[in-house]
């Protein structure tokens, strides 16, 4: 059985425990490989190479800078089929999925490299003679990644490509459930050239790995995509040392289908966005709000389809829903299950794990509906993180934007209407970073913000160029020529 290392200053290296944690495949539990059980010396060692290598990285120019990401886009782009087929083996999501999550690290290199051209700041008028004004970027050191197993590659590659072009090194910790991939991308990157030391990855658990990262006092950003409850913990240590804390965190997201959709397109949204990586996406849709007058023919047609979804390995390309990620994910979900069913919810499909076949050694579960949903039960209120679906009912376009707004979270959305004024309404009312007209609530690209509101993150955006504000300080530069002093403010 392989044994992966941790890369650390351009080498691959054992951790310094000697031990190491097993990675298994959730449709079957084959073994995958081994994985280094790190520790905080391994951190330690990890940051310091980052903090070495960041000395001549942040002097090299962007578009220099830029030329490694084009690379290693291209390398991407060259193993995206194997790259896809590790990740569907340590995931579990169909493999159509994870080509389209090696996809999105291919279309972010190439966003972010062409940042290396960009990273505009702002030239402005100054008010005194002789004087020029400016502002621009610059990089901030060493960041950390914490990162989940939901999107093992492109939430990765979010965080390192724009950290990279902006002149900062990085420390990755990927999810114990999916190391494979994250380790993958740092052989990529060093086939691309990175100098040794800009990228480096270290496994392990949150507790040991991540708690290092975050209190070691030259890590000067976090970057963390993951649950609001350790997002929380994040942001409080990291708080105290004042440094830099990105948080993209949970959602209970909501597709909202009103009187006057097109039926049959809202279905397909809501198969999509409720089951596909068996609902296990921060924008899945996890509520289905429906207009009272389609509520019940729109119910029979999704229960119809639902039913018919075909559940197994995902790299059987027949299937279209693939296993949860692990044991624990799966009793998780029947636990929710379990309290939407004593909550008074009507169970209408699923609610137990499917075990037929060869699914029997994998950790699926048959897509759930729960109907007869309120907004006071806890399976319309807390992020399950599974392939079920709580259907509720709303008499009115007002009524369906404040039951989608009920929530602690504020990530995705979703409306389905024929109606132009219903949806510019939607767009300004709802609570939200994301949202969607007539498409479901999964499917961001990478050049527009990625990010909540509410309990969802802190503020920051992914993607796009906002994501620059996260691995960049801004300077402002006053370069006064006139040879005498010059009071702003003053003299007039
Ligand atoms: P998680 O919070 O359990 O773990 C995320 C990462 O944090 C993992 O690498 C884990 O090892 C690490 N970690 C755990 N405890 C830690 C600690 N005390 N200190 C430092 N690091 C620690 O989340 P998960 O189960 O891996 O992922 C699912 C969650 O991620 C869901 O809540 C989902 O909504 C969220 N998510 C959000 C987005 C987004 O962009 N908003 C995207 C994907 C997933």
């Amino acid at each position: 059985m392989k044994e992966y290392l941790n890369f650390i200053g351009g080498e691959w290296v054992k951790s310094e425990s000697g031990r190491t944690f097993e990675n298994h495949n959730p449709a079957n539990q084959e073994l995958l490989g081994t994985f280094q059980l790190s520790t905080k010396n391994d951190v330690d060692a990890a940051v310091e190479a980052a903090a070495e290598a960041y000395k001549s990285w942040r002097l090299v120019p962007a578009p220099k800078r830029a030329e490694f990401l084009y690379k290693i886009g291209d390398i991407l782009k060259s193993k995206k089929e194997e790259l896809a087929r590790i990740e569907t083996q340590e995931m579990g999501k169909v493999l159509d999925e994870t080509r389209g999550d090696v996809q999105e690290g291919i279309d972010t290199a190439y966003l972010a490299a062409g940042e290396g051209r960009r990273l505009f700041g702002d030239t402005v008028p100054v008010e005194l003679p002789n004087k020029a004004g400016w502002s621009e970027r610059h990089p901030i050191g060493v960041c950390a990644m914490i990162t989940p197993w939901n999107f093992p590659m492109a939430i990765p590659t979010w965080k390192l490509f724009p950290a990279l072009v902006c002149g900062n090194t990085v420390v990755m910790k990927p999810a114990t459930d999916t190391p494979h991939t994250v380790v993958k991308l740092a052989e990529v990157c060093q086939e691309a050239g990175i100098p040794n030391g800009v990228v480096n990855v270290v496994t392990g658990g949150g507790g040991e790995v991540g708690t290092a990262l975050i209190n070691n006092p030259r890590v000067r950003v976090v970057s963390f995509t993951g649950s609001s409850e350790v997002g929380r913990k994040i942001a409080e240590i990291g708080g105290r040392s004042l440094k830099r804390v990105s948080l993209e965190l949970g959602g209970k997201n909501a597709q909202i289908v009103m009187d006057d959709a097109d039926l049959d397109l809202a279905l397909e949204g809501v198969l999509w966005g409720a089951f596909g990586t068996t609902g296990q996406r921060c924008t899945a849709t996890s509520r289905l709000i429906l207009h009272s007058s389609i509520k019940e023919p729109f119910s029979d047609m999704l229960l119809k389809r639902v039913q018919k979804l075909r559940l197994g390995d995902g790299l059987d390309e027949a299937n279209e829903v693939g296993p949860l990620v692990s044991e624990g994910q799966r009793e998780s979900v029947h636990e929710y299950v379990e309290i939407g069913t004593r909550e008074g919810a009507k169970l209408v499909c699923g609610g137990e794990p499917y075990t037929e076949g060869s699914a029997a050694k994998g950790w699926f579960y048959k897509p759930t509906i729960f109907t007869g949903v309120t907004r006071d039960m806890r399976i319309a209120r807390e992020e399950i993180f599974g392939p079920v679906l709580s259907v509720l009912e709303a008499a009115d376009l007002d009524d369906a934007i404040e039951t989608l707004n009920d929530t602690d979270y504020g990530l995705s959305s979703s409306i389905y209407t024929r109606d132009v004024n219903k949806a510019f309404r939607a767009i300004r009312d709802i609570e939200a970073g994301i949202t969607y007209v007539n498409g479901p609530t999964i499917g961001a690209e990478v050049q527009l913000p990625f990010g909540g509101v509410k309990d969802t993150g802190n503020g920051h955006r992914e993607a796009s160029h906002t994501v620059l504000d996260t691995f960049t300080e801004w300077k402002s530069v006053y370069v006064d020529y006139s040879g005498k002093l010059q009071r702003a403010q003053i003299d007039t």
